[in-house]
């Protein structure tokens, strides 16, 4: 590749804070509202104009999917996502499960109020591109945006970008699935014009099941026991679709679940579309994802009209503002969760929260309908290599069917709320992020409402 050399420049720094968490989504909202609630000033960067991550930005509704009478939890911040919402009016029962779907505009709402009662500094609309470095220590970021380059200084950092952006460029290993085997990447979409009746009486009339998710391009291992329970899922129009010859035959992974049916007419959190070989690291595949995406929700909507019951009148109300990532880069942790620890309930004295046995990706789903659990070990948000960093979210160290557990925005939640509590303390008792005890942060926690026992 050709080179150009850019000329060295001062970078003003426009901000100094304590803990500064860069990215919103479920880890990153949840670490800085649990930073901020142990009592040290925390910062909140954020690329897009919103927080929230993929349940803004994407139209992610499925926030606790998994969730049957018998399933055990960490309680904390995701609950409280859950309860606030519903308060707010940005949360609708979610047809699978005892949980509320997220309205993913109005928990733009609920994130702004949380972030504002918290009295963390929010910055929007500011990208992370580099960090700033003392020796093997990160003490800030440089990030740009509309005001160009400007530097941002803290005692502590939290990468929570899901991708492990600050990580990376800060030189910790990190390991990138190879983009063929990579989750699929989705173009997220929701309708309006729905009728809700007869939408509803043709799911009742043919009800799917998880077993139903096998029948496609995809084989799906379940424990057994998630076989016959019901699933909003939807192939059938497609397939159809592909018969009468409205969908070329190549494009057979069209198919998903549906999310929440309002009132209004509204079906929303459309998990329909799959890209394989979308690498969300990579901007010229994301482009194409993008493009190739938004083609094959017109497919599907069209599909929809035909052949689904209540949809004659449908039509795109919009599409997520940015294209679905599942699967990108996740650190080399001094623990890496593996596929043992969320099969067989792991247990660690570093524990920072409990997550159910919910296992979704990579072809494996198993639903937490009993009371089991593992427990999210501190050390899978310490990268190797470089110092004064934390990561929670999706990039925690773990290897591939961990990550089909820890991915979940649930689990992304507890990891963040104990990062963030971690972080906060550090800087309380100036101790270094792999030496903060154990036992504070625990009780902590335990202030903070959180089972991690
Ligand atoms: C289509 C789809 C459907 C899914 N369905 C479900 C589901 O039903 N239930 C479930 O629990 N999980 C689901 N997931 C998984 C889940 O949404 C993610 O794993 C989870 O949101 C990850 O949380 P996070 O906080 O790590 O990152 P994200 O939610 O991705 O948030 C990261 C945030 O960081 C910001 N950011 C990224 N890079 C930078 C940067 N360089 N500078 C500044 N800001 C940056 C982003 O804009 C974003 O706001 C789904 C994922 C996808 C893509």
């Amino acid at each position: 590749m050709r080179t150009i050399s850019e000329p060295a420049r001062a970078t003003g720094v426009v901000h100094e804070t304590e803990v500064l968490v860069v990215g919103s989504g479920p880890g990153g909202l949840a670490a800085a509202l649990a930073a901020a609630r142990t009592g040290v000033k925390v910062t909140l960067v954020e690329r897009f104009g919103c927080f929230g991550g993929n349940i803004t930005a994407v139209g992610v509704e499925g926030f606790a999917w998994y969730r049957h009478a018998a399933t055990i939890e960490a309680g904390g911040i995701g609950r409280e996502f859950e309860d606030r919402a519903k308060a707010m009016g940005a949360a609708t029962p979610e047809s699978q499960s005892l949980s509320y779907e997220l309205d993913s505009e109005g928990f733009k709402l609920v994130a702004d109020r949380l972030v504002e009662e918290a009295g963390i500094h929010p910055m929007l609309h500011r990208q992370f591109v580099a960090p700033v470095m003392e020796g093997g220590s990160v003490v800030g970021i440089i990030t740009e945006s509309k005001a160009g380059r400007e530097a941002i200084l803290a005692k502590r950092v939290i990468d929570a970008t899901g991708d492990a952006d600050v990580a990376h460029r800060a030189g910790a290993p990190t390991e990138k699935t190879p983009v063929e085997h990579m989750q699929a990447a989705s173009v997220m979409f929701h309708l309006a014009g729905v009728d809700k009746r007869a939408f509803l009486e043709g799911v009742r009339a043919d009800p799917q099941t998880y077993a139903n998710w096998s029948t496609g391009e995809w084989a799906i291992e379940t424990s057994g026991k998630e076989d016959s329970m019901f699933s909003p899922f939807l192939a059938k129009p497609f397939k159809q679709a592909i018969r009468d010859g409205m969908i070329p035959p190549t494009l057979n992974t069209i198919g998903g679940t549906w999310g929440a049916m309002h009132d209004t007419g509204e079906l929303t959190y459309m998990n329909l579309v799959h890209l394989a070989g979308c690498d969300g690291t990579d901007p010229d595949s994301m482009t194409h994802g993008e493009i190739e995406g938004r083609r094959q929700v017109m497919l599907a909507i069209a599909a929809l009209r035909r052949y689904t019951p209540g949809c004659a009148g449908a039509r795109l109300r919009n599409f997520g503002m940015t294209i679905g990532i599942r699967d990108t880069r996740k650190i080399d942790a001094v623990y890496n969760l593996t596929e043992v620890d969320v099969r067989h309930e792991g247990r660690f004295d570093d524990s920072i929260g409990i997550y159910p046995e919910f296992i979704d990706g990579y072809g494996v789903l198993v639903l937490p309908t009993t009371g089991r659990y593992m427990q999210i070990p501190y050390r899978a948000l310490l990268p190797r290599g470089v110092d004064n960093l934390l990561v929670v979210g999706r990039a925690i160290g773990g290897d591939r069917i961990a990550h089909a557990a820890t991915r979940n925005m649930a689990c992304c939640a507890v990891a963040g709320q104990g990062g963030g509590i971690a972080a906060a303390l550090s800087i309380k008792h100036d101790i270094a992020l792999p030496h903060v005890a154990i036992s504070d942060v625990q009780n902590e926690l335990s202030r903070q409402e959180v089972r991690f026992r």
